[in-house]
């Protein structure tokens, strides 16, 4: 569960964030709506440890996240970013091992259980049919479940994702909103957060 109380933020002297304060428990999913400059990205940043230098309090699981070390808070919170088209030809299966991996060293060898973590992942968002596949060649909507089972594959149960079903056509749009309620059926909690109410 995700605890947000009294939050403020500037950068340098423009105040951004200005007393926020909300939950979100589990099973429940959060929008957070609103035109583009109007500081969700911030909001984010500042759940995520990205930005410092808040006032106020963020509590994960009932800690204060100023106390949490990047790996603790890793292994909390996982961050689902907008699907972009990668450089490199990574298999689905690798990008999903990515989040199994989380939390280790630059050089740790992915073992038996981050496989089985990660094929699990797939499954759950139904997509054990494209493990193998390059990510680079799949549809803007797969790419974007894909990196919804890197989050699960990190273990996570609290969910963050930045405009999911930006750059989508509307029927993915309806696909990705369908899993991500399934998701918070499951007992996640989710903070998303779009420009489109
Ligand atoms: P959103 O995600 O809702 O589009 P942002 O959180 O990205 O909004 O931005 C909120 C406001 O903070 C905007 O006015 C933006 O210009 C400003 N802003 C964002 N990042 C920075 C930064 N690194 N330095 C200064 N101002 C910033």
């Amino acid at each position: 569960m995700l605890e947000v109380r009294q939050l403020s933020f500037s950068y340098g002297n423009k105040p951004v964030l200005d007393s926020l304060s909300f939950s979100v428990g589990a099973g429940e999913l959060l929008c957070v709506v609103g035109p583009n400059g109007a500081g969700k990205s911030t909001l984010f940043k500042c759940i995520l440890g990205i930005l410092q230098g808040y006032d106020g309090d963020i509590f994960v699981h009932g800690r204060s996240q100023r106390t949490m070390k990047e790996p603790e808070l890793a292994h909390a919170l996982a961050y689902i970013p907008q699907a972009h088209i990668p450089v490199y030809g990574y298999s689905v299966l690798d990008v999903v091992l990515m989040g199994a991996c989380s939390g280790k060293g630059m050089f740790a060898q992915p073992r038996a259980q981050d496989e089985t973590a990660a094929r699990q992942a797939l499954k759950i968002l139904g997509l054990e049919a494209l493990a193998e596949r390059n990510y680079a060649e799949l549809s803007g909507g797969e790419r974007q479940l894909v990196l919804i089972a890197r989050a699960l594959a990190q273990g996570s149960r609290i969910l963050v994702m930045d405009e999911p079903t930006a750059n989508l056509d509307y029927g993915n749009q309806v696909r990705i909103m369908e899993h991500i309620a399934g998701l918070t059926a499951d007992g996640y909690t989710v903070l998303l957060s779009t420009h489109n109410p």
